[in-house]
């Protein structure tokens, strides 16, 4: 089958939530894809950090492998010999006390939106039913109806009510908002440290910190969602360090998984995810042997810190030379480590067409909105295959 016939057929048979571009990927490795007719891609997207390491890192393959060969999934109602050495060394690994396996990234925001309503009436003494979370404009934490019930993005939201109430928009960055915001029935702030979907929005220099501070003193949860910010992406193990800040909980996910299977997990102190007791939580798959065994393969990779500092370095490289790109086709540029969001000049072009002439030349890469295109390639891309693509993005902009 062709291109033109896996798309038909997906479109026939599939669901029509995604508007993928016309690229069908039958094999990959490393920074490398190849699609179903033998075309090569370098792939700048890297499954929305998800493949942080790459596609089928050889550890984590491995890894996989040995665990597919012994014990797949228990569920929860017994235990597994692999669970038990992942919470801790997750726990280790973000320096918090203990880890609450979820599978998706946005079970690990409703799991964490549940542990911090739980903590406010048991714990901080908030009436029952009163609960509020308090959450920024822009914020993308998933697709479950509670969740896109507090997004700002009207294709995510509209015509999926009724929502779950109890949560409070505030403006991204903005710290004198976010305390006028903050009531007595406020249990948490739930952000996120880098605003991915959003178009790779930093967080204003200082604004985690006072986050930290502002949630302390007022007695309330500060919820990062490091979903798509964690494990390496910013340079960092997490996007917190790079801030100098200790949230009470960590989302987790994406890159937790390695690429292979979906891994999420909300870490946090045992004061706070202490908080769940037997029969009010849980998932079928979440912890299962498999997903735990890669886990553990993704956090031996993360202990050496070799992946960070390539983001670093990799990530002065990219932000040198996209910003060179300023002025000739590009708006604005931020970056941070190995994640760059590109302001497209609107008159010239959506972010999604440069997309399309991009991977007509070879490099994969999706627009978030508008003319804004994020660029997030596996933390394994060499510094030339870096160049290659930035060289190909510079001829997409001077050819429109
Ligand atoms: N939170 C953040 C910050 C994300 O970027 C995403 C996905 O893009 C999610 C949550 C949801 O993760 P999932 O798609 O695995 O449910």
């Amino acid at each position: 089958m062709d291109t033109a016939a896996h798309i038909a057929q997906a479109e026939r048979f599939g669901a029509h939530n995604y508007a993928p571009l016309p690229v069908v990927i039958a094999s990959g490795e490393g920074a490398w894809v190849t699609d179903v007719e033998g075309r090569r891609y370098l792939d700048c997207l890297a499954a929305y950090s998800a493949l942080n390491f790459g596609h089928r890192h050889p550890a984590l393959v491995a890894a996989a492998r040995a665990q597919l060969d012994r014990l797949t999934l228990t569920s929860r109602a017994f235990g597994n010999d692999r669970l038990g050495e992942f919470c801790q060394r997750l726990a280790e690994l973000a320096g918090k006390d203990m880890v609450l396996p979820m599978n998706t990234g946005a079970e690990a925001v409703e799991s964490a939106i549940k542990v911090a309503r739980a903590w406010g009436y048991r714990i901080k003494g908030v009436p029952d039913g009163r609960a509020r979370i308090v959450v920024a404009d822009g914020n993308f934490h998933g697709r479950t109806t509670t969740i896109v019930g507090f997004s700002t993005d009207p294709d995510a939201r509209n015509g999926f009510g009724p929502f779950t109430p109890g949560f409070d928009v505030v403006a991204y960055g903005d710290a004198e908002a976010l305390e006028a915001a903050i009531t007595d029935e406020t249990v948490a702030v739930l952000i996120e440290p880098i605003q991915g979907e959003a178009g790779v929005i930093l967080a204003p220099e200082g604004y985690l910190a006072q986050v930290r501070a502002l949630t302390a003193e007022r007695g309330v949860l500060f919820i990062a969602d490091e979903i798509q910010s964690g494990l390496g992406r910013t340079g960092a193990t997490l996007e917190c360090d790079n801030a100098g800040v200790v949230p009470d909980l960590y989302l987790l996910g994406k890159a937790l998984g390695g690429g292979i299977v979906p891994v999420s997990a909300v870490v946090g102190d045992a004061e706070v995810l202490g908080v769940l007791r037997p029969g009010e939580h849980g998932s079928t798959f979440g912890g299962n042997p498999l997903a735990a065994a890669v886990g553990l393969a993704v956090i031996d990779l993360l202990s050496t810190g070799e992946f960070q500092a390539r983001a670093r370095d990799l990530g002065a490289q990219l932000a040198r030379r996209l910003g060179e790109l300023v002025g000739y086709g590009l708006v604005d540029v931020r970056v941070r480590g190995l994640w760059a969001g590109v302001d497209v000049d609107p008159d010239l072009a959506t972010g999604r067409r440069v997309c399309e002439l991009l991977a007509d030349r070879g490099v994969l890469a999706k627009e978030t909105h508008g003319s804004t295109i994020r660029l997030a390639p596996p933390l394994v891309i060499t510094d030339q295959e870096l160049d290659l693509a930035v060289d190909r993005l510079t001829e997409v902009l001077a050819d429109l």
